[in-house]
Order: C-alpha cells, then sequence, then structure tokens
C-alpha cells in the first residue's frame, strides 16, 4: 500500500545521497550526543567527584594531592554515540628535590612517549621522607603500585552502596580491570564508566599518567605514560577555529565508526587526533563541505600509518602511537581499513 510506496521512493532517495550527506546524517542521527544526555552523565559524574573529595579528606588527610577533577571527551564535547565514560584524573604531589623523570628513549626500554620517575636523594632524604615512598619498586615510583593505593581505598574502604543510594546511583567498582573504574548506573538504562587516573605533572609541564603500557606488562611495569591529549586537543581545536573548518566533525565521525564496529576497536581517539593533526600539516581544505574528501584522505592516511607500523605523535614525533599494538593487530587493522576505503558507506552501516 501507501506505506510500501513511500518506503521504496525513500530507498531511491537514500541511495542518491552521497557520502558526504551520509556522513552528516551518521554524524547527526548516530555520532552526536543529545545535550541532555551529556549533561545527566556529566553530573553523576561530579556527584561521585565531589563524594570522592570529601572521602579522602577525611580519611587521608596527610596523602599529597592536588584537587582531583573530571576530564575527557565528555568535558571536551568530543565524546561520541553515548555518553558513557570519563576519567577522574588525580595530581599526585612529588617533592621536587625527591623525583626526578627519565625519558623512555633513554632507558633499557627504549620506548619514547613512556618515562621513568627515579627516587632521587635517598642518601639524604630516607625512605619515608616521601609519602609517596610507599610505592617505590626498586628505586622507582610504580604506576601499578599507586594505582593499587586506590584500588584499596575505593574498592575496600568506600562503602559505595551507602552513597549510591544517597545519590539515587548504583556504584561499583569494575574488577578486574586495566585501570581503577567505577560503574556508575545512574538512570534505568544509562551507565557512566569512570576511570582513576592518577597523574604527575613534572616540573617541566610534562604530565604522566598512571595508565600501563598495553605489551609486556612487567618489563615495563614502571614506565609512567606521557599524555598529550590536552595539547592535542587544543590544537585540533584552535585549527578549526581559525577556519572554521570540520577536523573535530571528522573526529567525531571517526571515533564513532571505530567506536561502533568492532574490528575497529584498537584505534583510540589520541591516534585518530594525531592522524587529522597531521593531516592539517599538508591539507588545507578543511570547510564543511569538504568533510567526505577529509575523511576519506583520513582512512587513506591511517593505512599508510598502519602499513609503515608507525604513527608519529604529532607534539612529539619519537612518540609512536602503534606501539602497543601487535603485528597482528595492526595487519587487521590496516585491512580493515584498506577495505573500507572501497566502500567507506560501509563502515557508516554498522
Ligand atoms: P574517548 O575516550 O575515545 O572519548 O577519548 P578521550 O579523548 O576522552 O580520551 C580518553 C582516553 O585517553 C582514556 O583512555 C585516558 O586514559 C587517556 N588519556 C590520556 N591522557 C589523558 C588526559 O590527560 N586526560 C584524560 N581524560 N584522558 C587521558
Amino acid at each position: 500500500g501507501g506505506c510500501g510506496a513511500t518506503q521504496s521512493s525513500l530507498m531511491r532517495a537514500r541511495m542518491r545521497l552521497s557520502l558526504q550527506e551520509r556522513l552528516w546524517e551518521f554524524y547527526q542521527t548516530r555520532v552526536n550526543i543529545p545535550a541532555e544526555e551529556q549533561a545527566m552523565a556529566r553530573r553523576a559524574a561530579l556527584d561521585i567527584c565531589a563524594e570522592l573529595r570529601v572521602f579522602l579528606h577525611a580519611k587521608l588527610p596527610d596523602m599529597p594531592l592536588r584537587e582531583m577533577y573530571l576530564s575527557g571527551s565528555l568535558y571536551d564535547d568530543l565524546q561520541v554515540v553515548t555518553a558513557d565514560h570519563a576519567q577522574l584524573m588525580v595530581p599526585l604531589i612529588l617533592e621536587k628535590n625527591l623525583w626526578s623523570s627519565i625519558p623512555g628513549e633513554d632507558t633499557i626500554m627504549n620506548v619514547p612517549g613512556f618515562w621513568l620517575v627515579r627516587r632521587e636523594n635517598l642518601e639524604y632524604f630516607p625512605r619515608s621522607s616521601s609519602y609517596w615512598d610507599r610505592c617505590m619498586v626498586g628505586g622507582y615510583l610504580s604506576p601499578k603500585s599507586v594505582l593499587e593505593v586506590f584500588e584499596k581505598l575505593v574498592a575496600g574502604s568506600i562503602n559505595w552502596p551507602a552513597i549510591g543510594s544517597v545519590l539515587d546511583y548504583i556504584i561499583r567498582p569494575v574488577v578486574p580491570s586495566e585501570t581503577l573504574t567505577l560503574e556508575v548506573q545512574y538512570e534505568m538504562d544509562r551507565k557512566l564508566y569512570v576511570d582513576f587516573l592518577p597523574l604527575l605533572v613534572m616540573e617541566d609541564g610534562t604530565s604522566l599518567i598512571a595508565k600501563p603500557h598495553r605489551l609486556s606488562a612487567e618489563r615495563n611495569e614502571n614506565l609512567w605514560r606521557q599524555s598529550f591529549r590536552v595539547a592535542e586537543t587544543a590544537r585540533l581545536r584552535a585549527l578549526d577555529q581559525e577556519d572554521g573548518g570540520c577536523r573535530c566533525t571528522c573526529l567525531k565521525v571517526a571515533k564513532a565508526v571505530c567506536k561502533l564496529s568492532p574490528a575497529l576497536h584498537r584505534l583510540n581517539s589520541s591516534q585518530l587526533t594525531n592522524t587529522i593533526l597531521l593531516l592539517s600539516e599538508t591539507e588545507g581544505d578543511w570547510t564543511q563541505e569538504a568533510l567526505a574528501d577529509r575523511f576519506l584522505q583520513l582512512l587513506r592516511a591511517l593505512v599508510g600509518h598502519l602499513e609503515a607500523g608507525r604513527l608519529p605523535c604529532a607534539l612529539g614525533p619519537k612518540v609512536n602511537l602503534f606501539c602497543e599494538l601487535t603485528e597482528q593487530e595492526v595487519d587487521e587493522l590496516g585491512y580493515t581499513l584498506y577495505c573500507a576505503l572501497s566502500d567507506p558507506e560501509g563502515l557508516l552501516r554498522t
């Protein structure tokens, strides 16, 4: 009947849509998160953060921390598909004269982008002179040990059911998890994951986070991960602001595609952001009309970097942002994206 006719004409109309139109449609219907949903997720994260501050001040008044704060794509308008995760940054205060950072390329592990944090002056300031000496392993500050301190607290001694019932959320620590994560159910059908991310800000401004290296964990156990997130996100945004560009839109579409297709889960926002930043060095046209062209170019650039097994960080070219992928993962990602080049719309049908 009438419905069938409408549907088939709708089908024909859809088939005529260009990639450009489809990308914008995908952006509006799948990628972008309604403002209200984002606000609810932010509120839940803020409530938890406030509770944790109160708890830590009361329970461990002498732990040298700066104020915890929330961060991540949910706060930069770069989260996609669902508002479901945030990071709770926990900045540790280190005594300048007692700790120094050593770049990963100067260590036996030889991994740029990771750092060791060495305890100094032990002869004059013996063990226990610094609060964080309790997390020292073999002369270095161990991110794993720092995480364990918080894990004991957060998973062990906080009465989450009680706090949850006051806030009207269901809160539970996720175990096991690679980092320390809280699951917060803030609506019947809405969950938010809040990652605890201990952070060191070194004297020269370098940010190091306690997020372990994915591979050969034991050998790399003491390594802190340098975070470029703040700077790379700011640069992307600034470039868009200068020319009214579509880089952030392009990033969000790509993030959504990777979030929705299991074969691309291993690609993270930092890799996508940096690929766009590198493209921006040579490509000038980021007008809204060029979204489809830039999206295809992004896919091609990723295939190229995967073929080379190397994606330099735009803010620190020694860092290889693919260094935590196995050879097999690199091959699989490369293959999936290579196939997508001839059918990019397939990526949007997930
Ligand atoms: P998304 O999770 O893909 O939406 O991307 P985000 O831009 O929010 O990045 C979050 C990821 O980056 C998490 O896995 C963090 O562990 C990692 N990360 C690295 N440095 C930082 C940082 O300075 N802040 C936050 N929030 N996350 C960081």
